[in-house]
Order: C-alpha cells, then sequence, then structure tokens
C-alpha cells in the first residue's frame, strides 16, 4: 500500500473565477475621458461665437467628469463614482435640451442616455431614469415647456424625437434584461460546474483533486500560522467482499452511509474528502496528532458498532485509519505517504484499527 511513486498533486490549478464585461468604473472613466475632446471641441466653438455661459458650462462639465474620475482612483468608492457620473450626464443633457445648444441640435445627444445608464445601473434605476427623461422630455416639448424655454424644434422634429428615443429606451431595456438574464444562468452554470468539479457526486463529499488542492492551504497556513494540522486516511476494510456478496449497488450504499459517519463524526472546521474508490481523506485544521488518534478512533469505533442494513441485509463494516500529524517543513506529500503508512500497518495487523504514523509525544494540541 505505501507507495511514493503516487501522483498525489493535480496537473492545474482549478480556475475560480469566470472573465465579466467591462467592469462598471472602468466604462465611466473611459467614457468621462471620450468626453472630454467633444465637450472641449463645442466648448472652443461657443468661445468663437461669444457664448461665454456655453463654454463656461461645457467646460465646468468637463471637468467635474475628470475630478470624478480622479477621486475614483484615490477612494475606489464605486457607488459614489457612479452616481456622481450619473447626475453630472443627466445634469449635461438637461441643460443640452433645454439651451437647444448648436441650433437645437445638440439634443441629439440624448440618445446616449439609454444604453449607458442601462449598462452601469440596475435595471430598476435604467427603467426609472429613462421615464424620468422622457416624461421631461414631452414637458419641454409641450406648450408650457415652449413658454418655460422657447425651444426652437419643430413639431416633426418633436413628435420624431420622442418616439425614437421611446423606441431606443424599449429597445435598451429588453437587450439589457436578457444580458442579466444571460448573465445570471451563466453564473448558475458556472456554480454547478465549479461544484461538480470539487465534489464526489456519490457522497456529496469534496473529491480527491479538491482534497489536494485544501491539504495545500492548510500547509500555507501552517507554514504561517505553526499551529500543525493532522490528517486521517481511512479505508473500508475487505470491502471487495461486499461487493461480491452482496452486489456493487449495495457497495455504494455503504460507502454512502460510512462517508456520512465519517462527516458525522469529524468538526464542522475539518475537510473529508473522498479520496478514492473506498479510501477517505480527513484533515484536521490545528489539530495534533494525540486528539487527531482520538478523532480517528472514535469514528472507527461508531462505524464498528453501528451495522448497516440495505434490503434487510445486516452488513457489519469496519474501517481501518493511519493518522499523521504535520511537522517541521516537510511536504504535504510526506504527511500522506506516512499516513499511508500507517493504514497499511493498520491493515497488515488485523484491520478494524486506527494507527499513528509517528510518535505521540509530538502532538502540540
Ligand atoms: P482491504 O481491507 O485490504 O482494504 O480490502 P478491500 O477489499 O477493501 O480492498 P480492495 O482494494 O481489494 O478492494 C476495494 C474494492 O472496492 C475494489 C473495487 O472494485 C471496489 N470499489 C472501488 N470503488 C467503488 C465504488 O465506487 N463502488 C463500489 N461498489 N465498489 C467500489
Ligand atoms: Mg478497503
Ligand atoms: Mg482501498
Amino acid at each position: 500500500m505505501p507507495n511514493s511513486s503516487k501522483s498525489y498533486w493535480p496537473s492545474a490549478p482549478v480556475a475560480n473565477h469566470t472573465r465579466g464585461e467591462i467592469p462598471v468604473p472602468r466604462l465611466i472613466n473611459w467614457l468621462s475621458v471620450g468626453a472630454l475632446p467633444v465637450l472641449v471641441f463645442f466648448a472652443f466653438r461657443a468661445a468663437d461665437r461669444g457664448d461665454s455661459l456655453v463654454m463656461a458650462t461645457l467646460t465646468i462639465v468637463g471637468v467635474l467628469l475628470l475630478l470624478n474620475g480622479l477621486v475614483y482612483l484615490i477612494l475606489r468608492q464605486e457607488t459614489l463614482h457612479r452616481r456622481t457620473f450619473i447626475i453630472i450626464i443627466a445634469a449635461l443633457f438637461i441643460y443640452v435640451a433645454t439651451a437647444a445648444l448648436e441650433d437645437g441640435s445638440a439634443i441629439i445627444w440624448l440618445f446616449a442616455y439609454p444604453p449607458i445608464i442601462f449598462y452601469i445601473s440596475t435595471l430598476r434605476v435604467g427603467v426609472l431614469t429613462c421615464a424620468f427623461g422622457l416624461t421631461a422630455l414631452i414637458g419641454l416639448f409641450s406648450p408650457l415647456g415652449d413658454r418655460l424655454f422657447g425651444t426652437p424644434y419643430s413639431d416633426s422634429f418633436r413628435l420624431m424625437m420622442i418616439n425614437v428615443l421611446a423606441f431606443e429606451m424599449i429597445s435598451c431595456y429588453i437587450l439589457d434584461l436578457s444580458r442579466r438574464r444571460s448573465k445570471a444562468s451563466l453564473l448558475t452554470l458556472a456554480g454547478e460546474y465549479e461544484y461538480a468539479a470539487k465534489h464526489d457526486t456519490m457522497t456529496g463529499l469534496t473529491n480527491r483533486r479538491e482534497g489536494l488542492i485544501r491539504l495545500e492551504g492548510e500547509y500555507q497556513r501552517y507554514l504561517r500560522n505553526g499551529k500543525p494540522f493532522s490528517v486521517i486516511l481511512l479505508d473500508i476494510d475487505l470491502f471487495k467482499g461486499v461487493n461480491d456478496n452482496y452486489g456493487h449497488q449495495t457497495g455504494d450504499k455503504l460507502i454512502i452511509k460510512v462517508a456520512d459517519k465519517l462527516k458525522d463524526g469529524c468538526r464542522r472546521i475539518d475537510i473529508v474528502s473522498r479520496w478514492g474508490g473506498e479510501e477517505f481523506l480527513a484533515i484536521l485544521p490545528e489539530t495534533g496528532i494525540n486528539e487527531a488518534m482520538r478523532i480517528a478512533e472514535r469514528i472507527r469505533q461508531t462505524i464498528a458498532a453501528s451495522p448497516v442494513t440495505f434490503d434487510g441485509q445486516v452488513i457489519r463494516a469496519t474501517i481501518s485509519a493511519g493518522v499523521a500529524g504535520i511537522h517541521g517543513v516537510e511536504p504535504p506529500s510526506r504527511l500522506l505517504q506516512r499516513a499511508d503508512e500507517a493504514l497499511y500497518t493498520a491493515k497488515a495487523s488485523g484491520r478494524n484499527r486506527v494507527c499513528s504514523g509517528e510518535i505521540p509525544s509530538q502532538d502540540t494540541a
């Protein structure tokens, strides 16, 4: 059974993140930077015409966008960054529409608003701000709006503008809704795949690959904080006989029962993996060898004392276990090897017993 040439380590790390779309803060900063030359261009045109109010307003908007980006880079406050951006561009669009800049043609910039707002905020905020924007535009184009702002838009332009903007808003809503739904189902799928990659379907325990990753994590923690941990390698005794006498399905049920008892016998912080067919590995964080031996012995006794019944057939299963505690800077592969050797000793000396892979006096727990 001891076999130092066994390949314990997974060949590649499991990816634990998915690639997403452009992050909102980055998009806002790109849009702000992209808006700057446009604002400067139209500010210069206004200055040329001697329209200092428009020039000053566009310059202030540019400076505010720049400041918002800088504040974000310092504070990293995403919500503040996003809300400030929304307020600045909403104010800019209101100004552009009511002041009828560039002979009234600048109002076309309103079409940039729906896709941006749906992307950078929630669907609800997108719907609410679009509904508010469209209502405000209808108000601007109404006789009351004319009295207040005296805009030069023609009737056909007003009708066209409202209809096309409403159409765009609805399209953006539908596209964004489907984008969000696709993203949610992709995330669910990714979660399911991640779970499947880390767990054993039959017992629900973590699989060998995940067990190794968790062991490496525990080892790194031990190197940092010096608190020793232990492992227990368990194997169902004479399991082949169960398969031969009762059938493979009954063998499966027995593996599940033993896995359940093993899980029950360990603490919540312990990591229990299905190591192979009828073999299991328990990693016990911050646990010395003596405590690990006690836990393993308790589990052995529980399993030995509770025969399982499948379809009226009583099976008295027992397990053997090898226990080893980490010490020094030995690699985890060496720790596993010692546990494996101890399990071999347990089997060789009669089964249904727990053997230690080291000297109990080294216990530090
Ligand atoms: P020992 O006490 O020395 O461990 O004897 P054993 O019979 O338990 O060990 P052995 O390695 O000879 O046999 C293990 C058997 O477990 C062989 C294999 O067919 C069976 N096995 C492995 N995985 C599964 C499984 O998922 N389901 C079932 N039913 N059997 C399995
Ligand atoms: Mg066995
Ligand atoms: Mg085995």
